[in-house]
Protein backbone atom coordinates (compact mmCIF):
# COMPACT_ATOMS: atom_id res chain seq x y z
CA UNK A 1 0.00 0.00 0.00
CA UNK A 2 1.12 3.62 -1.09
CA UNK A 3 0.32 6.49 1.32
CA UNK A 4 0.00 9.65 -0.66
CA UNK A 5 0.41 12.67 1.04
CA UNK A 6 -0.40 16.32 0.67
CA UNK A 7 -3.13 16.13 -1.98
CA UNK A 8 -4.86 19.29 -2.37
CA UNK A 9 -8.16 19.42 -3.86
CA UNK A 10 -11.00 22.90 -3.31
CA UNK A 11 -13.91 22.39 -0.86
CA UNK A 12 -16.75 21.49 -2.94
CA UNK A 13 -14.52 19.06 -5.64
CA UNK A 14 -16.54 16.42 -7.21
CA UNK A 15 -16.96 12.90 -5.96
CA UNK A 16 -14.43 11.68 -8.81
CA UNK A 17 -11.21 14.26 -7.85
CA UNK A 18 -9.74 12.14 -5.44
CA UNK A 19 -9.19 9.41 -7.80
CA UNK A 20 -8.01 11.36 -11.06
CA UNK A 21 -5.48 13.17 -8.30
CA UNK A 22 -4.16 9.51 -7.51
CA UNK A 23 -3.68 8.76 -10.88
CA UNK A 24 -2.35 12.27 -11.75
CA UNK A 25 0.17 11.93 -8.63
CA UNK A 26 1.52 8.37 -9.77
CA UNK A 27 1.43 8.72 -13.49
CA UNK A 28 -1.26 5.74 -13.55
CA UNK A 29 -2.83 4.46 -16.42
CA UNK A 30 -6.68 3.25 -16.34
CA UNK A 31 -5.96 -0.31 -14.71
CA UNK A 32 -3.69 0.92 -12.36
CA UNK A 33 -5.55 2.00 -9.69
CA UNK A 34 -6.98 -0.85 -7.39
CA UNK A 35 -8.25 1.70 -4.89
CA UNK A 36 -7.90 3.77 -1.79
CA UNK A 37 -9.19 4.60 1.28
CA UNK A 38 -8.91 8.24 2.78
CA UNK A 39 -6.61 7.82 5.72
CA UNK A 40 -6.53 11.92 7.25
CA UNK A 41 -8.67 15.05 5.91
CA UNK A 42 -7.93 18.33 6.71
CA UNK A 43 -8.35 21.51 5.89
CA UNK A 44 -6.33 24.72 4.69
CA UNK A 45 -8.35 27.86 5.72
CA UNK A 46 -5.88 30.41 4.96
CA UNK A 47 -6.80 31.79 1.88
CA UNK A 48 -10.32 32.95 2.58
CA UNK A 49 -13.12 32.09 -0.01
CA UNK A 50 -10.51 29.42 -1.50
CA UNK A 51 -10.44 26.88 1.37
CA UNK A 52 -8.78 23.59 0.32
CA UNK A 53 -8.87 19.95 1.51
CA UNK A 54 -6.00 18.19 1.91
CA UNK A 55 -6.36 14.63 2.05
CA UNK A 56 -3.71 11.57 3.17
CA UNK A 57 -4.65 8.65 1.48
CA UNK A 58 -3.93 4.75 1.58
CA UNK A 59 -3.95 3.84 -2.25
CA UNK A 60 -3.24 0.11 -3.73
CA UNK A 61 -1.56 -0.30 -7.24
CA UNK A 62 -0.07 -2.45 -9.07
CA UNK A 63 3.37 -2.62 -9.59
CA UNK A 64 3.91 -1.19 -6.36
CA UNK A 65 7.75 -1.18 -6.15
CA UNK A 66 8.18 0.29 -9.40
CA UNK A 67 6.19 3.23 -8.44
CA UNK A 68 7.56 3.92 -5.25
CA UNK A 69 11.02 3.76 -7.09
CA UNK A 70 10.01 6.19 -9.75
CA UNK A 71 8.64 8.53 -6.66
CA UNK A 72 11.82 7.72 -4.49
CA UNK A 73 12.45 11.77 -3.92
CA UNK A 74 9.16 12.76 -2.98
CA UNK A 75 8.54 12.61 0.40
CA UNK A 76 4.58 12.21 -0.34
CA UNK A 77 4.52 9.12 -1.97
CA UNK A 78 5.95 6.63 0.38
CA UNK A 79 4.66 3.14 1.94
CA UNK A 80 1.95 3.04 4.38
CA UNK A 81 3.37 2.22 7.79
CA UNK A 82 1.70 -0.57 9.49
CA UNK A 83 -0.97 0.86 11.67
CA UNK A 84 -2.66 -2.05 13.51
CA UNK A 85 -2.04 -2.94 17.22
CA UNK A 86 -0.13 -5.90 18.72
CA UNK A 87 -0.45 -6.45 22.22
CA UNK A 88 2.62 -6.93 23.53
CA UNK A 89 2.06 -9.38 26.33
CA UNK A 90 -0.30 -12.43 27.28
CA UNK A 91 -1.38 -13.24 30.84
CA UNK A 92 -0.03 -16.39 32.47
CA UNK A 93 -2.87 -19.06 32.99
CA UNK A 94 -1.86 -19.11 36.47
CA UNK A 95 -2.15 -15.18 36.78
CA UNK A 96 -1.39 -14.89 40.94
CA UNK A 97 -2.51 -11.85 41.31
CA UNK A 98 -4.99 -9.13 39.13
CA UNK A 99 -3.62 -5.36 38.72
CA UNK A 100 -5.31 -2.82 39.98
CA UNK A 101 -6.38 0.44 38.05
CA UNK A 102 -7.42 3.19 40.16
CA UNK A 103 -9.50 5.54 37.91
CA UNK A 104 -11.82 4.78 35.04
CA UNK A 105 -10.95 7.99 32.88
CA UNK A 106 -9.83 7.96 29.65
CA UNK A 107 -6.41 7.00 31.28
CA UNK A 108 -7.85 4.15 33.30
CA UNK A 109 -10.34 3.31 30.78
CA UNK A 110 -7.74 2.17 28.34
CA UNK A 111 -5.19 0.94 30.68
CA UNK A 112 -8.53 -1.65 32.07
CA UNK A 113 -9.26 -2.11 28.48
CA UNK A 114 -5.94 -3.41 27.60
CA UNK A 115 -4.80 -5.20 30.59
CA UNK A 116 -8.06 -6.93 30.11
CA UNK A 117 -8.00 -7.54 26.69
CA UNK A 118 -4.29 -9.43 27.40
CA UNK A 119 -5.87 -11.61 29.78
CA UNK A 120 -4.76 -9.91 33.03
CA UNK A 121 -8.54 -9.18 34.75
CA UNK A 122 -8.03 -5.72 36.27
CA UNK A 123 -9.82 -4.71 38.76
CA UNK A 124 -10.96 -0.93 38.28
CA UNK A 125 -11.83 1.13 41.16
CA UNK A 126 -13.36 4.89 40.58
CA UNK A 127 -14.20 6.93 43.31
CA UNK A 128 -17.70 8.15 41.77
CA UNK A 129 -20.52 6.87 40.39
CA UNK A 130 -21.50 4.75 37.03
CA UNK A 131 -22.36 7.20 33.95
CA UNK A 132 -26.34 7.27 34.24
CA UNK A 133 -26.43 8.26 37.92
CA UNK A 134 -23.12 10.54 37.56
CA UNK A 135 -25.18 12.91 34.84
CA UNK A 136 -28.00 13.04 37.26
CA UNK A 137 -25.65 14.57 40.13
CA UNK A 138 -23.77 16.86 37.18
CA UNK A 139 -26.74 18.10 35.71
CA UNK A 140 -28.04 18.87 39.99
CA UNK A 141 -25.33 21.50 39.89
CA UNK A 142 -26.11 22.97 36.58
CA UNK A 143 -29.87 22.91 37.44
CA UNK A 144 -30.51 23.18 40.89
CA UNK A 145 -26.86 24.67 42.19
CA UNK A 146 -26.22 21.11 44.35
CA UNK A 147 -22.59 20.22 44.13
CA UNK A 148 -21.68 16.16 44.87
CA UNK A 149 -18.15 16.25 46.11
CA UNK A 150 -18.19 12.41 44.91
CA UNK A 151 -19.91 12.52 41.53
CA UNK A 152 -19.65 15.35 39.31
CA UNK A 153 -17.98 16.67 36.27
CA UNK A 154 -14.48 15.36 37.44
CA UNK A 155 -15.09 12.11 38.97
CA UNK A 156 -16.84 8.85 38.15
CA UNK A 157 -17.22 6.82 35.44
CA UNK A 158 -15.46 8.06 31.69
CA UNK A 159 -13.44 10.38 33.92
CA UNK A 160 -13.38 14.31 33.19
CA UNK A 161 -13.65 13.64 29.84
CA UNK A 162 -17.46 12.27 29.49
CA UNK A 163 -19.15 15.89 29.57
CA UNK A 164 -16.84 17.81 26.88
CA UNK A 165 -16.84 18.62 23.73
CA UNK A 166 -14.79 15.12 22.83
CA UNK A 167 -11.89 16.36 20.79
CA UNK A 168 -9.71 13.70 20.44
CA UNK A 169 -6.81 15.40 18.64
CA UNK A 170 -3.38 15.86 20.19
CA UNK A 171 0.56 16.59 19.63
CA UNK A 172 2.08 13.64 21.38
CA UNK A 173 4.79 12.11 19.63
CA UNK A 174 3.04 8.66 19.17
CA UNK A 175 5.49 6.16 17.21
CA UNK A 176 3.61 3.09 18.12
CA UNK A 177 0.21 4.33 16.73
CA UNK A 178 -1.19 3.97 20.10
CA UNK A 179 -3.87 7.28 19.12
CA UNK A 180 -4.84 4.86 16.12
CA UNK A 181 -5.99 2.06 19.09
CA UNK A 182 -7.94 4.59 20.75
CA UNK A 183 -9.83 5.96 17.91
CA UNK A 184 -10.63 2.08 16.91
CA UNK A 185 -11.77 0.96 19.96
CA UNK A 186 -13.84 4.13 20.06
CA UNK A 187 -15.66 3.62 16.94
CA UNK A 188 -15.87 -0.49 18.15
CA UNK A 189 -17.79 1.00 20.98
CA UNK A 190 -20.30 3.66 18.81
CA UNK A 191 -18.36 6.82 18.08
CA UNK A 192 -18.59 8.47 14.18
CA UNK A 193 -16.59 6.44 11.97
CA UNK A 194 -15.14 10.04 10.69
CA UNK A 195 -12.84 10.06 13.82
CA UNK A 196 -10.61 7.66 12.23
CA UNK A 197 -9.83 10.13 9.45
CA UNK A 198 -10.65 13.80 9.82
CA UNK A 199 -7.60 15.47 11.24
CA UNK A 200 -9.68 17.19 14.56
CA UNK A 201 -12.10 14.67 15.09
CA UNK A 202 -14.96 15.27 17.84
CA UNK A 203 -17.45 13.11 19.32
CA UNK A 204 -19.54 15.38 21.65
CA UNK A 205 -21.09 14.27 24.91
CA UNK A 206 -23.92 12.33 24.52
CA UNK A 207 -22.47 9.92 22.37
CA UNK A 208 -19.46 9.87 25.02
CA UNK A 209 -21.85 8.58 27.58
CA UNK A 210 -22.98 5.97 25.30
CA UNK A 211 -19.88 4.68 24.77
CA UNK A 212 -17.85 4.98 28.21
CA UNK A 213 -21.15 2.01 29.26
CA UNK A 214 -20.29 -0.13 26.29
CA UNK A 215 -16.20 -0.22 26.92
CA UNK A 216 -16.97 -0.70 30.12
CA UNK A 217 -19.34 -3.85 29.28
CA UNK A 218 -16.31 -5.23 26.90
CA UNK A 219 -14.11 -4.70 29.87
CA UNK A 220 -16.00 -6.93 32.40
CA UNK A 221 -16.85 -9.78 29.43
CA UNK A 222 -13.19 -10.25 29.02
CA UNK A 223 -13.03 -11.18 32.94
CA UNK A 224 -12.32 -6.92 34.33
CA UNK A 225 -14.29 -6.10 37.18
CA UNK A 226 -15.25 -2.44 37.31
CA UNK A 227 -16.34 -0.91 40.95
CA UNK A 228 -17.77 2.25 41.66
CA UNK A 229 -18.19 4.52 44.50
CA UNK A 230 -14.89 2.81 45.56
CA UNK A 231 -12.16 5.82 46.99
CA UNK A 232 -8.60 4.91 47.21
CA UNK A 233 -7.72 6.34 50.75
CA UNK A 234 -4.16 4.65 51.24
CA UNK A 235 -1.73 2.82 49.76
CA UNK A 236 -0.37 -0.21 51.72
CA UNK A 237 3.31 0.42 50.75
CA UNK A 238 6.33 -2.22 52.10
CA UNK A 239 9.84 -0.67 53.27
CA UNK A 240 12.65 -2.68 52.69
CA UNK A 241 16.05 -2.30 55.13
CA UNK A 242 17.65 -0.75 51.92
CA UNK A 243 15.28 1.64 51.62
CA UNK A 244 13.63 0.33 48.53
CA UNK A 245 9.47 0.25 48.41
CA UNK A 246 7.29 -1.93 47.10
CA UNK A 247 3.56 -1.14 47.07
CA UNK A 248 0.86 -4.49 47.93
CA UNK A 249 -2.10 -3.00 47.37
CA UNK A 250 -4.65 -0.33 47.93
CA UNK A 251 -7.10 0.90 50.78
CA UNK A 252 -10.87 2.04 49.86
CA UNK A 253 -12.45 4.66 51.96
CA UNK A 254 -14.66 1.61 53.21
CA UNK A 255 -11.82 0.40 55.22
CA UNK A 256 -11.47 -2.96 52.84
CA UNK A 257 -7.71 -3.19 51.78
CA UNK A 258 -6.79 -4.80 48.03
CA UNK A 259 -3.89 -6.44 47.58
CA UNK A 260 -1.61 -6.03 44.23
CA UNK A 261 1.81 -5.63 43.54
CA UNK A 262 0.76 -3.69 40.36
CA UNK A 263 -1.35 -0.35 41.00
CA UNK A 264 -2.15 1.92 38.14
CA UNK A 265 -2.45 5.48 39.36
CA UNK A 266 -4.73 7.14 37.13
CA UNK A 267 -6.97 9.69 39.25
CA UNK A 268 -7.03 12.53 36.86
CA UNK A 269 -6.08 16.40 38.17
CA UNK A 270 -9.14 16.74 40.56
CA UNK A 271 -7.77 14.46 43.00
CA UNK A 272 -6.63 16.73 45.27
CA UNK A 273 -7.21 14.54 48.46
CA UNK A 274 -5.56 11.89 46.70
CA UNK A 275 -2.07 13.86 46.02
CA UNK A 276 -2.00 14.70 49.46
CA UNK A 277 -2.51 11.28 50.57
CA UNK A 278 0.62 10.23 48.14
CA UNK A 279 2.43 12.82 49.65
CA UNK A 280 2.29 11.42 53.25
CA UNK A 281 3.13 7.90 51.82
CA UNK A 282 6.36 9.66 50.49
CA UNK A 283 5.46 8.88 47.07
CA UNK A 284 7.61 11.27 44.90
CA UNK A 285 5.86 14.10 43.50
CA UNK A 286 6.93 17.43 42.22
CA UNK A 287 5.07 20.93 41.71
CA UNK A 288 4.33 21.27 38.23
CA UNK A 289 3.17 24.55 36.01
CA UNK A 290 -0.45 24.94 34.91
CA UNK A 291 -2.43 28.38 33.69
CA UNK A 292 -5.20 30.11 34.83
CA UNK A 293 -7.54 32.25 33.07
CA UNK A 294 -11.09 33.17 32.38
CA UNK A 295 -13.83 31.35 29.53
CA UNK A 296 -14.87 33.49 26.52
CA UNK A 297 -18.08 33.52 24.91
CA UNK A 298 -18.79 34.63 21.04
CA UNK A 299 -21.22 34.03 18.79
CA UNK A 300 -20.17 31.37 16.79
CA UNK A 301 -21.39 33.20 13.38
CA UNK A 302 -18.25 35.75 14.11
CA UNK A 303 -15.34 32.88 14.59
CA UNK A 304 -17.12 30.70 11.58
CA UNK A 305 -16.58 34.21 9.43
CA UNK A 306 -13.67 35.21 10.53
CA UNK A 307 -11.96 31.91 9.82
CA UNK A 308 -13.55 31.06 6.75
CA UNK A 309 -15.21 33.69 5.41
CA UNK A 310 -17.72 32.99 2.60
CA UNK A 311 -17.73 29.87 2.95
CA UNK A 312 -18.93 29.55 6.26
CA UNK A 313 -21.73 27.37 7.63
CA UNK A 314 -20.17 24.61 4.70
CA UNK A 315 -21.08 20.90 6.20
CA UNK A 316 -17.77 19.66 6.09
CA UNK A 317 -16.12 22.47 8.05
CA UNK A 318 -18.92 22.41 10.69
CA UNK A 319 -18.09 24.79 13.17
CA UNK A 320 -15.28 27.05 12.89
CA UNK A 321 -12.52 26.30 15.95
CA UNK A 322 -9.54 28.68 16.74
CA UNK A 323 -5.96 28.29 18.23
CA UNK A 324 -4.57 31.55 19.38
CA UNK A 325 -1.47 32.58 21.40
CA UNK A 326 0.22 36.24 22.73
CA UNK A 327 3.30 36.74 24.28
CA UNK A 328 3.21 39.45 26.19
CA UNK A 329 5.25 42.48 26.16
CA UNK A 330 3.34 44.15 29.34
CA UNK A 331 4.89 46.46 32.12
CA UNK A 332 3.58 44.60 35.06
CA UNK A 333 6.37 42.93 37.38
CA UNK A 334 6.40 39.09 36.09
CA UNK A 335 4.98 39.79 32.87
CA UNK A 336 6.08 38.73 29.75
CA UNK A 337 4.45 35.61 30.03
CA UNK A 338 1.76 33.81 27.63
CA UNK A 339 -1.49 34.05 27.01
CA UNK A 340 -2.99 31.11 24.79
CA UNK A 341 -6.73 29.55 24.16
CA UNK A 342 -7.27 26.65 25.28
CA UNK A 343 -10.13 23.75 24.64
CA UNK A 344 -11.75 25.57 22.76
CA UNK A 345 -15.22 24.36 22.03
CA UNK A 346 -17.02 25.62 18.82
CA UNK A 347 -20.95 25.22 19.02
CA UNK A 348 -20.64 24.72 22.81
CA UNK A 349 -21.54 25.67 26.37
CA UNK A 350 -19.10 26.99 29.18
CA UNK A 351 -20.15 23.99 32.26
CA UNK A 352 -19.60 24.47 35.81
CA UNK A 353 -16.62 21.88 37.06
CA UNK A 354 -15.93 22.47 40.33
CA UNK A 355 -15.93 19.00 42.42
CA UNK A 356 -15.34 20.66 46.17
CA UNK A 357 -18.01 23.02 47.90
CA UNK A 358 -17.76 26.57 47.36
CA UNK A 359 -15.58 26.65 44.49
CA UNK A 360 -16.89 27.94 41.13
CA UNK A 361 -15.09 26.41 38.15
CA UNK A 362 -15.80 26.64 34.45
CA UNK A 363 -14.82 24.70 31.46
CA UNK A 364 -16.57 23.88 28.21
CA UNK A 365 -18.57 21.25 26.11
CA UNK A 366 -20.83 20.31 23.22
CA UNK A 367 -22.60 17.82 21.58
CA UNK A 368 -21.36 16.33 18.38
CA UNK A 369 -23.58 18.33 15.94
CA UNK A 370 -21.80 21.88 17.62
CA UNK A 371 -24.70 23.83 16.97
CA UNK A 372 -25.54 26.00 20.17
CA UNK A 373 -25.31 29.34 19.70
CA UNK A 374 -22.18 30.71 21.22
CA UNK A 375 -17.89 29.64 20.81
CA UNK A 376 -16.39 29.27 23.49
CA UNK A 377 -12.63 28.82 25.04
CA UNK A 378 -11.23 29.09 27.59
CA UNK A 379 -7.95 32.18 27.72
CA UNK A 380 -5.66 31.27 30.12
CA UNK A 381 -1.67 32.40 31.28
CA UNK A 382 0.85 30.08 31.72
CA UNK A 383 2.05 29.92 35.39
CA UNK A 384 5.17 28.48 37.50
CA UNK A 385 6.21 26.66 40.51
CA UNK A 386 7.49 30.04 41.85
CA UNK A 387 4.15 31.77 41.33
CA UNK A 388 2.35 29.56 43.84
CA UNK A 389 4.41 30.70 46.81
CA UNK A 390 2.32 33.59 47.51
CA UNK A 391 -0.70 31.49 48.57
CA UNK A 392 1.39 28.48 50.20
CA UNK A 393 5.23 29.39 50.34
CA UNK A 394 5.74 26.15 52.70
CA UNK A 395 7.70 24.95 49.59
CA UNK A 396 5.23 21.85 49.34
CA UNK A 397 5.09 20.48 46.17
CA UNK A 398 1.40 20.99 46.52
CA UNK A 399 1.42 24.25 47.12
CA UNK A 400 -0.21 24.53 43.42
CA UNK A 401 -3.36 23.13 44.63
CA UNK A 402 -3.32 26.24 47.46
CA UNK A 403 -3.39 28.02 44.14
CA UNK A 404 -6.25 26.79 42.35
CA UNK A 405 -8.16 26.28 45.71
CA UNK A 406 -7.77 30.24 46.67
CA UNK A 407 -8.75 31.18 42.73
CA UNK A 408 -11.80 28.54 42.93
CA UNK A 409 -13.08 30.23 46.45
CA UNK A 410 -12.60 33.75 45.46
CA UNK A 411 -14.80 33.14 42.06
CA UNK A 412 -17.39 31.56 44.18
CA UNK A 413 -17.59 34.98 46.36
CA UNK A 414 -17.42 37.07 43.22
CA UNK A 415 -20.63 35.34 41.96
CA UNK A 416 -22.54 35.79 44.63
CA UNK A 417 -22.21 32.41 47.05
CA UNK A 418 -24.41 30.58 45.12
CA UNK A 419 -22.07 28.67 42.87
CA UNK A 420 -23.30 31.04 39.51
CA UNK A 421 -19.61 32.29 38.15
CA UNK A 422 -18.65 35.81 38.17
CA UNK A 423 -18.64 37.41 34.59
CA UNK A 424 -18.06 40.34 32.91
CA UNK A 425 -17.92 41.80 29.28
CA UNK A 426 -14.75 41.92 27.30
CA UNK A 427 -15.08 45.39 26.61
CA UNK A 428 -15.62 46.22 29.87
CA UNK A 429 -13.08 43.95 30.84
CA UNK A 430 -10.49 45.60 28.71
CA UNK A 431 -11.21 49.20 30.30
CA UNK A 432 -11.37 47.75 34.03
CA UNK A 433 -15.03 48.73 34.50
CA UNK A 434 -17.22 46.62 36.12
CA UNK A 435 -20.30 45.06 33.91
CA UNK A 436 -23.80 45.21 34.71
CA UNK A 437 -25.59 44.49 31.82
CA UNK A 438 -25.31 42.00 29.32
CA UNK A 439 -25.41 42.81 25.82
CA UNK A 440 -25.45 41.00 22.69
CA UNK A 441 -23.96 37.87 23.73
CA UNK A 442 -26.10 35.79 25.87
CA UNK A 443 -23.46 33.29 28.51
CA UNK A 444 -24.50 29.87 28.43
CA UNK A 445 -22.82 28.82 31.96
CA UNK A 446 -25.38 27.14 34.21
CA UNK A 447 -26.56 27.59 36.88
CA UNK A 448 -25.93 31.35 36.10
CA UNK A 449 -23.49 34.38 36.00
CA UNK A 450 -22.91 37.47 38.32
CA UNK A 451 -21.81 40.32 36.20
CA UNK A 452 -19.39 41.84 38.21
CA UNK A 453 -15.55 43.28 37.58
CA UNK A 454 -13.32 40.07 37.21
CA UNK A 455 -9.95 41.44 38.19
CA UNK A 456 -10.16 40.56 41.69
CA UNK A 457 -10.39 36.76 40.56
CA UNK A 458 -6.92 35.78 39.50
CA UNK A 459 -3.58 37.57 40.50
CA UNK A 460 -2.60 40.97 38.89
CA UNK A 461 -0.03 39.37 36.51
CA UNK A 462 -2.56 37.07 34.61
CA UNK A 463 -4.97 40.40 34.70
CA UNK A 464 -2.67 42.17 32.61
CA UNK A 465 -1.84 39.74 30.61
CA UNK A 466 -4.98 39.01 29.57
CA UNK A 467 -5.81 42.34 28.92
CA UNK A 468 -2.84 43.03 26.76
CA UNK A 469 -3.48 39.48 24.63
CA UNK A 470 -7.46 40.47 23.79
CA UNK A 471 -7.03 43.08 21.70
CA UNK A 472 -3.78 41.32 20.22
CA UNK A 473 -5.86 38.46 19.59
CA UNK A 474 -8.95 40.82 17.72
CA UNK A 475 -6.73 41.38 15.33
CA UNK A 476 -6.46 37.27 13.90
CA UNK A 477 -10.10 36.84 14.56
CA UNK A 478 -12.05 39.83 14.13
CA UNK A 479 -14.68 40.46 16.78
CA UNK A 480 -12.46 38.67 19.57
CA UNK A 481 -12.43 41.71 21.07
CA UNK A 482 -16.61 42.96 20.94
CA UNK A 483 -17.66 44.99 23.72
CA UNK A 484 -20.44 42.40 24.40
CA UNK A 485 -18.18 39.08 24.73
CA UNK A 486 -18.41 37.82 28.06
CA UNK A 487 -16.12 36.05 30.43
CA UNK A 488 -16.85 34.22 33.07
CA UNK A 489 -14.12 32.18 35.30
CA UNK A 490 -12.29 30.82 36.61
CA UNK A 491 -10.49 28.35 34.83
CA UNK A 492 -7.91 26.85 37.24
CA UNK A 493 -7.45 22.85 35.93
CA UNK A 494 -5.60 23.20 32.77
CA UNK A 495 -3.66 21.02 33.78
CA UNK A 496 -2.43 18.68 36.90
CA UNK A 497 -0.89 20.97 39.11
CA UNK A 498 1.61 18.31 40.35
CA UNK A 499 3.75 15.53 38.77
CA UNK A 500 4.13 12.28 40.12
CA UNK A 501 7.34 11.39 38.28
CA UNK A 502 8.08 7.89 36.76
CA UNK A 503 10.88 6.20 35.53
CA UNK A 504 11.13 4.67 31.99
CA UNK A 505 9.85 1.51 33.50
CA UNK A 506 6.56 4.03 33.77
CA UNK A 507 6.77 3.33 38.31
CA UNK A 508 7.04 6.04 40.68
CA UNK A 509 10.58 6.96 40.76
CA UNK A 510 10.77 5.98 44.81
CA UNK A 511 7.93 3.36 44.67
CA UNK A 512 7.79 -0.06 42.93
CA UNK A 513 4.56 -1.33 41.59
CA UNK A 514 2.59 2.28 41.15
CA UNK A 515 2.68 3.33 38.07
CA UNK A 516 1.14 6.93 38.22
CA UNK A 517 -0.39 8.08 34.34
CA UNK A 518 -2.87 9.98 33.01
CA UNK A 519 -3.62 13.57 33.13
CA UNK A 520 -3.43 13.54 36.93
CA UNK A 521 0.26 12.23 37.03
CA UNK A 522 1.42 14.97 34.73
CA UNK A 523 1.75 13.00 32.08
CA UNK A 524 -0.97 13.63 29.96
CA UNK A 525 -3.44 16.59 28.66
CA UNK A 526 -6.33 15.78 26.90
CA UNK A 527 -8.96 12.70 26.44
CA UNK A 528 -6.35 11.10 23.47
CA UNK A 529 -3.30 12.05 25.12
CA UNK A 530 -4.80 10.28 28.78
CA UNK A 531 -5.81 7.12 26.86
CA UNK A 532 -2.55 6.65 25.06
CA UNK A 533 -0.34 6.94 28.10
CA UNK A 534 -3.21 4.08 29.81
CA UNK A 535 -1.78 1.82 26.83
CA UNK A 536 1.72 2.37 27.36
CA UNK A 537 0.90 1.81 31.34
CA UNK A 538 -0.69 -1.10 31.04
CA UNK A 539 1.73 -2.61 28.23
CA UNK A 540 4.49 -1.57 31.56
CA UNK A 541 2.37 -3.48 34.00
CA UNK A 542 2.01 -6.79 31.70
CA UNK A 543 5.56 -6.94 30.89
CA UNK A 544 6.35 -6.62 34.59
CA UNK A 545 4.05 -9.09 35.41
CA UNK A 546 5.37 -11.55 32.63
CA UNK A 547 9.19 -10.94 33.62
CA UNK A 548 8.52 -11.24 37.71
CA UNK A 549 7.26 -14.82 37.69
P1 LIG B 1 -9.73 11.81 34.55
O1 LIG B 1 -10.53 11.82 33.31
O2 LIG B 1 -9.77 13.01 35.42
O3 LIG B 1 -10.18 10.54 35.38
C1 LIG B 1 -9.75 10.29 36.68
C2 LIG B 1 -10.74 9.37 37.38
O4 LIG B 1 -10.17 8.97 38.62
C3 LIG B 1 -12.07 10.03 37.70
O5 LIG B 1 -13.12 9.28 37.15
C4 LIG B 1 -12.12 10.04 39.23
O6 LIG B 1 -13.42 9.80 39.74
C5 LIG B 1 -11.17 8.92 39.60
N1 LIG B 1 -10.51 9.10 40.91
C6 LIG B 1 -9.86 10.19 41.37
N2 LIG B 1 -9.34 9.95 42.59
C7 LIG B 1 -9.66 8.68 42.91
C8 LIG B 1 -9.43 7.88 44.06
N3 LIG B 1 -8.73 8.31 45.10
N4 LIG B 1 -9.95 6.61 44.06
C9 LIG B 1 -10.68 6.15 43.02
N5 LIG B 1 -10.92 6.89 41.91
C10 LIG B 1 -10.41 8.14 41.86
N6 LIG B 1 -9.97 16.86 26.76
C11 LIG B 1 -9.94 16.68 25.43
O7 LIG B 1 -9.01 16.07 24.90
N7 LIG B 1 -10.95 17.15 24.63
C12 LIG B 1 -12.02 17.82 25.15
O8 LIG B 1 -12.90 18.22 24.41
C13 LIG B 1 -12.06 18.03 26.56
N8 LIG B 1 -13.07 18.71 27.12
C14 LIG B 1 -13.18 18.74 28.49
C15 LIG B 1 -14.32 19.30 29.06
C16 LIG B 1 -14.49 19.28 30.43
C17 LIG B 1 -15.76 19.85 31.01
C18 LIG B 1 -13.46 18.75 31.26
C19 LIG B 1 -13.63 18.76 32.76
C20 LIG B 1 -12.32 18.24 30.71
C21 LIG B 1 -12.16 18.22 29.32
N9 LIG B 1 -11.04 17.67 28.71
C22 LIG B 1 -11.00 17.50 27.34
C23 LIG B 1 -9.88 17.17 29.49
C24 LIG B 1 -9.98 15.67 29.62
O9 LIG B 1 -11.23 15.35 30.13
C25 LIG B 1 -8.89 15.14 30.52
O10 LIG B 1 -7.65 15.51 29.95
C26 LIG B 1 -8.94 13.62 30.64
O11 LIG B 1 -10.20 13.21 31.09
C27 LIG B 1 -7.86 13.11 31.58
O12 LIG B 1 -8.00 11.72 31.70
P2 LIG B 1 -7.49 10.90 32.97
O13 LIG B 1 -8.00 9.52 32.79
O14 LIG B 1 -6.03 11.11 33.13
O15 LIG B 1 -8.19 11.57 34.23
Amino acid sequence: MIRLTDIKLPLDHAEGAIEAAIRAKLGLGKDGLRGFSVFRRGYDARKRGAIQLIYTLDVEVAGEAAILARHADDKHVQTSPDTSYRFVAQAPEDLKQRPIVIGFGPCGLFAGLLLAQMGYRPIILDRGKAVRERTVDTWGLWRQRKLEPESNVQFGEGGAGTFSDGKLHSQISDPHHHGRKVLTEFVKAGAPEEILYVSKPHIGTFRLVTMVESMRETIQALGGEIRFTQRVDDLLVDTAADGTRQLRGVVLASGEQLLSDHVVLAVGHSARDTFFMLHDRGVYLEAKPFSVGFRVEHPQSIIDQARFGPQAGHPILGAADYKLVHHCTGTHKGNGRSVYSFCMCPGGTVVAAASEPERVVTNGMSQYSRNERNANAAIVVGIEPKDFAAFDDSGSPLAGIALQRALESRAYELGGRNYSAPGQLVGDFIKGQPSTEFGHVQPSYKPGVHLTDLAPALPDYAIEAIREALPAFDRQIKGFAMHDAVLTGVETRTSSPVRIRRGEDYQSLNTRGLYPAGEGAGYAGGILSAAVDGIRVAEAVARDINASR
